[in-house]
């Protein structure tokens, strides 16, 4: 396969081992994507499709933007890569202010990194190195949450709560992690929006703190809405009692906000949206449109400033960063955004669509294979009854509803909607009737 091709069939599926991928069954029958546009996408079969998920989250500005495509373009002509430690280039410091008029309360200060994985690891990292700063050593426990996702490296994967991400890594984890409940309850049936019941599970953390120690706790992470496992959305007053017991124990609270960021739940970011600001702030994907990897942590001044002040000027004051934090291709593609954010209103524009989508997905919940629809602005779940096997509903519908033309992501048997902003109620439509013709043809398949 040549370099103008890239985009067809190759000529071998061999060597490729592919990611959160059943490799086996992927290359007995093949779903190549070769081309994406707007919120549409072309198959290998010629097909088109309509992207219901917006990648992994990742696109909510449409595919193939040209006002993107253009600054990375013009970045790379004139300065294609710097390293990024002990000198920098003036692109990053303007990314970080621009996302600072945005980032909630006294979230002013940015590090960057390569992901979502790496924004956490780094979360991680920054919350340990504050405590020390503070003359807090002791403070090494984390605690994340069941059902949490927060990305794929050990100290993610460690506070992260999704066991078959766990399993076969168990003996490798992060030592001091604890996890308080998830807040799915059984009597959180098709409900759109917060739950009104169990702020309580909140009260997990106090337990923590009581049989730990407070003192000896670094940090709580949570999603504000867990995305991976199919918009897991706080109970009302949840995320506020959280905070309060952070506060008692002198614990950071970080909202992982790579999903929930940059407009997902209808405000800019979860924090927002729900009235609780975090002292750390993950984010990643929606920060360039996803064309270019890109993870941000936002923290808080006093966090900052207690890092730079335990050290003597001249000597590295946090001894993290990647190879490519912040470089120059991913900035400009972030910088890009953020013109299109502004230019095209893009968080007004989910904040009013948002109804009519989640009136769109609570439309399938007729469907005799639908066990749960759960949604938040431009976000959804949808929980499909058990086949046979965990996991099995969930790969067989993702399977018919790709042929129905549709495209997004099942993770276990939750298939994980979550459009573009730039669609108008007439893509929404057709990503509910495809959707409806999916799950059909999934349910017809299962009685033959
Ligand atoms: N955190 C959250 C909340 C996520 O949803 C994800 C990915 O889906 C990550 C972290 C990891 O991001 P990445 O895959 O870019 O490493």
């Amino acid at each position: 396969m040549s370099s103008e091709n890239r985009t067809s069939v190759p000529n071998s599926l061999n060597e490729h081992w592919m990611p959160f991928t059943s490799n086996k069954d992927f290359k007995a029958n093949p779903r190549l994507i070769t081309e994406a546009k707007g919120v549409y996408l072309k198959t290998h079969h010629g097909k088109t499709q309509i992207d219901a998920s917006s990648g992994l989250f990742c696109n909510p500005l449409g595919h193939g933007r040209k006002e993107i495509t253009e600054a990375v373009t013009k970045q790379l002509e004139t300065l294609d890569y710097a390293q990024p430690f002990q000198q920098g280039f003036g692109g990053s410091f303007e990314l970080a202010s621009r996302i600072a008029k945005h980032t909630p309360g006294d979230l002013n200060k940015m590090f960057f990194t390569i992901c979502g994985s790496t924004a956490v690891e780094t979360a991680i990292k920054i919350a340990v190195a504050y405590h020390r700063a503070k003359g807090e050593a002791q403070r090494f426990r984390f605690v994340g949450r069941e059902r949490g996702y927060h990305g794929m490296n050990i100290g993610c994967v460690s506070v992260g709560g999704m066991v078959n991400n766990v399993k076969t890594f168990a003996s490798i984890l992060m030592p001091g992690v604890q996890h308080i409940r998830h807040t799915h309850l059984p009597e959180h049936k098709f409900i759109s929006g917060q739950p009104e019941t169990g702020d309580y599970l909140a009260n997990d953390l106090e337990t923590i703190c009581q049989n730990f120690g407070g003192e000896n706790i670094a940090a709580c992470i949570v999603e504000p809405i867990a995305g991976s496992t199919g918009t897991l959305v706080p109970p009302k007053g949840y995320l506020q009692k959280l905070r309060e017991i952070c506060d008692k124990y002198g614990i950071l609270l970080i909202f992982d906000e790579v999903i929930t960021g940059w407009g997902r739940t209808g405000s800019k970011f979860g924090a927002d949206e729900f009235g609780v600001t975090p002292d750390i702030m993950t984010m990643a994907k929606a920060t360039t449109n996803g064309v270019v990897p890109m993870g941000v942590v936002a923290c808080n001044d006093s966090i900052y400033d207690a890092v730079m002040d335990a050290s003597p000027t001249g000597a590295v004051e946090l001894f993290h960063g990647y190879t490519y934090s912040g470089i120059p291709v991913a900035v400009a593609a972030a910088l890009a955004v953020q013109d299109i954010f502004e230019k095209d209103d893009i968080f007004n524009r989910a904040k009013n669509l948002a109804p009519y989508f989640q009136k769109g997905l609570f439309s399938l919940q007729d469907l005799e294979s639908v066990d749960n629809i759960r949604g938040y602005g431009m976000m959804g779940g949808i929980d499909m009854k058990l086949n046979t096997k965990p996991g099995k509903a969930g790969f067989e519908c993702f399977k018919a509803c790709y042929e129905a033309g549709v495209n997004f992501k099942a993770t276990g048997d939750c298939l994980i909607i979550a459009p573009q902003f730039i669609c108008e109620e007439k893509h929404i439509d057709e990503i509910i009737d495809k959707l409806r013709t999916g799950i059909t043809n999934y349910q017809k398949n299962q009685k033959n």
